[in-house]
């Protein structure tokens, strides 16, 4: 989501005259693009602050700029203790221009305003991607859930669909400029839903239309919300070829006594039923997800109800983190972060080694079977070999045999790690 926000920066600052380069001692303006969700991002940034600090001891007139949710949660922090020229929020990129004429060493400039409306749907983002092959184009903004962890809804604002036709437009767009596959981003793309005053698109409806650009370009989407992932979107999924078969399906416990604290609005047993409806209607569906460890009250019994989940569903990838109490959120107001540091530490260990096992599991599985795969390029560990992924989302690597970049082949898995799918 981050790097498609950078994208559409980039694209106002074209617009505005501006120019990219690669090497930031070259740069008359740096803009960092910051994440809050977890502490650890934040702390990163600081440091790059002091590197940008540096930079402008050695060139005077470089102009520092954080954007982003740092932005937009740490405005004061960033302009009086950290002397940033530039702040601006996720919603108020459009003004960077005029707040980057403004600017002066004695005059930094902000707008952190959120917006109800602002979806940068008229703005071509500037695609950064090296490949050529995959772009990212985002379908709506914000989110209206109040995970009780989650700090998205503070510094990110409300949920808001961007208009269909031009996520079609875009995504006809860069399929002309040859690109094989988009992936439709969202906090929440379940939730989808665009109204004229003509006609109401569902994310159903919008994952057809994109499909229906071409048969060969592939369509993928982030994230799911197991609380809205519908029958519909299934069996959309299911229609049609070109649709990606995986799902990125945050589950972050497997406890409901987690789930109901964490205001995820489903419990362990509806989430086991989501994965069973997938895997019925697609059998051969990727799945993937997202687990917290050591969340406020969280006990031994709690944890081992999210190991018995993610042994039970045997999901082929997952983004795994310790619980981060983020400032201004319901659990930072109203729960204690009470599990120590060293217990988190020890059940996200614990977590990581069950799906190291159940990956490889996973990716074992598909040793003997013929996969498709959009080639991507040289591998990045052997250049001797290409890369591209399958549909379920699982990397292949395989020997380049005058295959192009971009085009289509179809691969026998021979062997594997627990990432990745070696084939012939
Ligand atoms: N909208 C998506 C997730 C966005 S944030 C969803 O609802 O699934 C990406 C992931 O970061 C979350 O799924 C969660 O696992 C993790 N995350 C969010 N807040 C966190 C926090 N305070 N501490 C640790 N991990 C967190
Ligand atoms: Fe955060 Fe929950 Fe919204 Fe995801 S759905 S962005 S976790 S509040």
């Amino acid at each position: 989501m981050n790097v498609n926000d950078t994208e559409v920066i980039f694209s106002i600052l074209e617009r505005a005259g501006y120019s990219r380069t690669e090497k930031m001692e070259e740069a008359d303006l740096v803009i960092a693009n910051t994440c809050s969700i977890r502490d650890n991002a934040e702390q990163r940034i600081w440091g790059r602050i002091e590197v940008f600090h540096q930079l402008r001891a050695s060139r005077p007139g470089l102009i520092v700029g954080i954007v982003g949710c740092m932005a937009e949660r740490l405005k004061d922090k960033l302009l009086d203790t950290h002397k940033v020229d530039l702040v601006v929020g996720p919603d108020a990129y459009r003004s960077l221009p005029r707040l980057l004429e403004a600017v002066r060493p004695d005059a930094p400039q902000i707008d952190v305003l959120l917006s109800r409306d602002e979806t940068y749907a008229d703005i071509t983002p500037v695609r950064t991607d090296r490949n050529g092959i995959s772009a990212f184009i985002s379908i709506m903004r914000g989110c209206n859930n109040v995970c009780s962890y989650c700090v998205v809804p503070y510094t990110r604002g409300a949920e808001r669909s961007r208009d269909a036709h031009s996520i079609v437009r875009e995504a006809c767009d860069v399929y002309q400029k040859g690109y094989k596959e988009v992936t439709l981003l969202g906090q929440n793309v379940d939730s989808y839903l665009w109204k004229s005053e003509i006609e109401t698109v569902t994310f159903a409806n919008l994952l057809e239309r994109v499909a229906a650009i071409a048969p060969d370009l592939r369509v993928r989407f982030a994230t799911s919300h197991p609380k809205d992932i519908s029958d519909e979107v299934i069996y959309t999924m299911a229609a049609h070829p070109n649709i990606c078969k995986h799902i990125h399906l945050p589950v972050q416990s497997g406890s409901s006594r987690m789930l109901a604290l964490m205001r995820r609005k489903y419990d362990r047993e509806w989430y086991l039923e989501r994965v069973a409806k997938i895997r019925e209607v697609m059998p051969d569906c990727g799945l993937t997800t997202d687990v917290i460890a050591g969340f406020c009250t969280e006990t031994e019994q709690d944890h081992a109800d999210t190991v018995s989940l993610m042994d039970q569903v045997g999901f082929d990838w997952a983004f795994m983190f310790a619980y981060s109490d983020r400032p201004g959120t319901l659990a930072n107001r109203t729960m204690q972060d009470d599990v120590p540091a060293n217990v988190k530490n020890r059940r996200l260990s614990e977590i990581i080694d069950l799906q190291n096992r159940k990956s490889l599991e996973r990716y074992r599985a598909q040793i003997g079977k013929e996969l498709e795969v959009l080639v991507e390029g040289p591998s990045k560990r052997d250049p001797g070999m290409l890369c591209g992924r399958a549909s379920n989302n699982m990397m292949c690597v395989f020997p380049a045999a005058g295959r192009s970049k971009g085009s289509y082949t179809t691969v026998k898995v021979v062997d594997c790690t627990s990432a990745t799918l070696i084939c012939e």
